[in-house]
């Protein structure tokens, strides 16, 4: 059988059997990722109300519909995650940000025994657990904000995810990157009256980390992620390194060495890099999104066009001399180098491309890392694409993934919670769980 297998579960069955180093795991939480669910209504949260953890939207949209197509999940939010568990493949315990899709063949409801599964093409597929409602997210800041809105926390609560700027200054079919909805996601929220701070106070930040501080008492939150779009101008008369930096330098002074800080910015200048760290970050993102050099001019005109790829790529060498290389760990967006009508046609190609980028980086002791591409429906990629990549380049690529980990000699990059699976906790993609479990 092939890749076109007849049904969904099929293809899913299929691939397992085909990659029996990938784990099961991985190639389920893979196609959930490019795929989206569908939530029964029982299902949903009753938002802040409730005893479930809400999505929180925390940068992008990462649905395969706009909000005002989302049926009850349009009032009503679905979970912030799932972890999955059991079923005919005997899951281990597997956690996966929610994507929705009210057309997806996967659907999260309620079973027989009234308790919540994911069923594929009718069959249960897996116990579903949702994330309990954290106590800090009960609490409002003084002006009446959220915690949710202003600093949520996604991966099992292990991560503090601080969009400070929900708006990238790339703007526009000619900059804005094509497989990006960070715009409309903003506008989407606005347009439905949810609050959603285009540029995050100082202030607000710091009183929310301040109440997660205070009532995570178990200490899960591990790390937090400064983050938002590029800034090509100034925001708040600031320019790109100084405006995130305000913020790192005030978490920093406030609460030294509380989580592990890290910074998602453009490529930027040895100096500016330097003053992140100076503030007390200790991972820096300079995230490239896609390794061939015409699928980057195509899909990140606004990188290409204010940075350029090449000086990208060795600005993301100069950060190594600043924070070390293990702590310099660039994104790229699994999937979009398959994306119509830019893209590889072949999966080898589109597999021996990424993979000489992961070689380029790794064997300099830089470890990138990968989100899996959500095909949302505003962006140009996902337009033309809803079905996003195929799975099998996604099992191909972790395979990909984990043997030039290996080859390079590099552990699992930091700050990201244990490898393995039924122990990871990275949510967006399964890389971390198709790595070895430290012994
Ligand atoms: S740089 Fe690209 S991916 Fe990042 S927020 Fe801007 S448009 Fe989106």
């Amino acid at each position: 059988m092939t890749a076109t297998a007849e049904t969904r579960t099929a293809l899913v069955e299929d691939l397992m059997a085909r990659f029996p180093d990938v784990p099961p795991e991985a190639v389920l939480k893979e196609d959930l990722l490019r795929t989206g669910i569908a939530f029964d209504e029982s299902a949903l949260t009753d938002n802040l109300e409730g005893e479930v953890k809400p999505k929180s939207y925390f940068i992008f949209s990462f649905d395969q519909k706009p909000l005002a197509e989302l049926g009850e999940a349009r009032t009503r939010r679905p979970p912030e995650e799932i972890a999955l568990t059991g079923g005919p493949w005997g899951l281990r315990r597997t956690i996966v940000s929610v994507r929705v899709n009210p057309e997806s063949p996967y659907r999260v409801s309620l079973g027989d025994d009234a308790a919540l599964v994911l069923t594929l093409d009718g069959r249960v597929l897996a116990a579903v657990a949702l994330p309990p409602m954290p106590e800090y997210y009960r609490h409002l800041l003084s002006n009446g904000k959220t915690v949710m809105e202003t600093a949520p926390t996604i991966q099992w609560g292990y991560l503090v995810y601080l969009t400070v700027l929900r708006l990238c200054q790339y703007f526009g079919a000619h900059e804005e990157c094509k497989f990006c909805d960070i715009n409309h996601n903003w506008r989407q929220h606005k347009r439905e009256g949810r609050p959603y701070t285009g540029v995050k106070p100082v202030e607000d930040v710091l009183e929310a980390l301040a109440l997660i501080d205070r009532y995570d008492t178990g200490r899960v939150s591990t790390a937090y992620t400064l983050t938002g779009g590029s800034v090509t101008s100034t925001v708040d008369g600031l320019a790109e390194a100084d405006f995130y930096g305000r913020y790192a330098e005030a978490i920093e002074s406030r609460f030294p060495g509380r989580w592990i800080g890290k910074v998602v910015a453009q490529a930027l200048p040895k100096a500016d890099v330097q003053r992140f760290k100076d503030y007390g970050i200790s991972i820096y993102h300079p995230n490239y999104e896609v390794w061939d050099e015409r699928l980057f001019s195509i899909i990140s005109p606004g990188k290409e066009r204010y940075v350029g790829r090449s000086e990208w790529h060795r600005r993301i060498f100069d950060a190594a001399d600043v924070f070390g290389a293990s702590h310099v760990i660039p994104n790229f967006v699994a999937g979009v180098e398959m994306a119509r009508p830019f893209g590889f046609e072949s999966l080898d190609e589109a597999i021996l491309s990424t993979t000489e980028g992961l070689d380029h980086f790794m064997s300099r002791g830089i470890t990138p890392r990968f989100t899996t591409w959500c095909p949302e429906p505003t962006t140009p990629l996902g337009r033309d694409n809803p079905n996003g990549a195929p799975l099998e380049y996604h099992i191909r690529l972790l395979r990909a993934y984990r043997e030039a980990l290996d080859r390079n000699g590099l552990e699992p990059p930091p700050g990201y919670g244990p490898p393995g699976p039924g122990n990871a906790v990275f949510s967006v993609s399964s890389f971390m769980d198709t790595l070895e479990a430290a012994a």
